[in-house]
């Protein structure tokens, strides 16, 4: 993939719904394409009287949200606050603009509640495994060396300010970057009255109310860890957000095996590859962080985490084999999860369905 790029310069297609390119579905007005943070970017509003003017301004309101995002967070590029974060002097507290000292105090305020296996403050083990590159195995050494540049020696959060402790650390918006870009689009696209939207950053999904005629919501399917060309379960959503973590799709290969890009900060290794986690919640970044954080805790510890959660719906899916056993916790039942679903005719993405073995809690 390559770095840098920004939602609205990579602008690749824009579709009129009834005038224009067959949409997804039937009711978009106005479908959008781009390129943001290094994945595909796809906007589907429905415009809820005839106002395509008006719907179509708001969809490049809403690509304008994700491209500022990326402009703040973006640690592929070196002109981004973030980026300047992380090449501050050591030991230098530097001032925070306020949307990022927000999303950092969010961030460290999750990396407490999970024990540290969500914690975007692991730059330097990106960096010991060559995540961004074509990977490698640390020495013991190096390991050693990047793991006291990671978490609590890595930086240090005051009030409205950040210190960079060690010269190999840096923060890393990964895990929580697609999801603060989908929450500003999402805020955008209500102040403008949008009520009925889909947007898909990268695999994580934001849904504004539902399709017409459906008030469940829209369909959703979640791909099999293992082989995203299937499909392990359905959910119906609206009005949320839905972020899977996983190690399928992103990752290097070292000495023959393959490592997953998330890492468990508490051991410095990439997390074992056991499945996936699917999390619905209305809030995004909270959807983003708990997909990564749940994936490293793993489907035991998680799911007891999961259970203390009442809002936010979660979906473990371990691999068995060529078959999937599923575990959700009881928040989930609200977007009624169904695992082994038949062909769903109108849910949307980019899975056909095969079997998988569902696992009630
Ligand atoms: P998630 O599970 O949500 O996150 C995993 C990512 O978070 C890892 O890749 C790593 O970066 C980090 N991470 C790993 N372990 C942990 C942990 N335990 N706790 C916290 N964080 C962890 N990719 C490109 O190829 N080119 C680009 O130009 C580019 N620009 C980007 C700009 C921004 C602002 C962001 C946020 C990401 C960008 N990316 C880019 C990365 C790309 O979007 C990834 O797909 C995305 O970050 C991974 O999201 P995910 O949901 O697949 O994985
Ligand atoms: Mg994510």
């Amino acid at each position: 993939m390559e770095a840098g790029s920004s939602a609205a310069a990579a602008l690749v297609a824009m579709a009129l719904g009834a005038a224009g390119a067959a949409p997804l579905t039937a009711q978009a007005s106005v479908v959008r394409e781009g390129y943001a943070m290094g994945t595909a970017l796809r906007i589907e509003l429905v415009a809820e009287d005839d106002s395509r003017p008006r719907t179509l301004a708001a969809s490049e309101a809403a690509l304008h949200a994700v491209e500022r995002t990326e402009a703040l967070l973006s640690t592929w590029r070196n002109d981004t606050p973030l980026a300047r974060l992380n090449r501050a002097p050591i030991g230098v507290p530097q001032a925070l603009p306020t949307d990022l000292a927000t999303l950092l105090e969010t961030a460290l305020d999750w990396s407490r509640r999970t024990g540290g296996a969500f914690d975007p403050r692991v730059g330097a083990l990106v960096d010991a495994w060559d995540l961004r590159g074509t990977g490698r195995a640390p020495t013991l050494e190096a390991l050693g060396r990047a793991r006291a540049a990671a978490g609590d020696a890595a930086f240090t959060l005051g009030h409205g300010t950040l210190a960079r402790l060690h010269p190999d650390a840096w923060i890393d918006a990964g895990a929580f970057g697609k999801g603060a870009a989908l929450a500003a689009a999402a805020d955008t696209l209500r102040a403008l009255g949008v009520t009925r939207a889909w947007m898909d950053l990268g695999g994580q999904l934001l849904v504004l109310g539902a399709p017409a005629g459906d008030p469940a919501g829209w369909g959703v399917r979640v791909a099999h860890p293992s082989d995203r060309t299937r499909t392990a379960a359905h959910l119906r959503v609206r009005d949320a957000s839905v972020a899977t973590s996983g190690a399928s799709e992103r990752g290097v290969e070292v000495d023959g095996a393959r490592l997953g890009h998330i890492l468990d900060p508490r051991t410095g290794a990439p997390a074992p590859a056991w499945g996936s986690v699917t999390v619905v919640d209305a809030d995004p970044v909270r959807a983003d962080v708990l997909a990564t954080a749940l994936f490293v805790l793993g489907p035991e510890a998680g799911l007891a985490l999961a259970r203390t959660l009442p809002d936010t719906g979660v979906l473990f899916l371990v691999t068995r084999g060529r078959d999937a056993e599923a575990r959700w916790n009881p928040a989930l039942e609200r977007w009624r999860p169904a695992v082994n679903p038949a062909e769903p005719v109108d849910s949307r993405s980019t899975l056909p369905s095969t079997p998988s073995v569902g696992r009630l809690p």
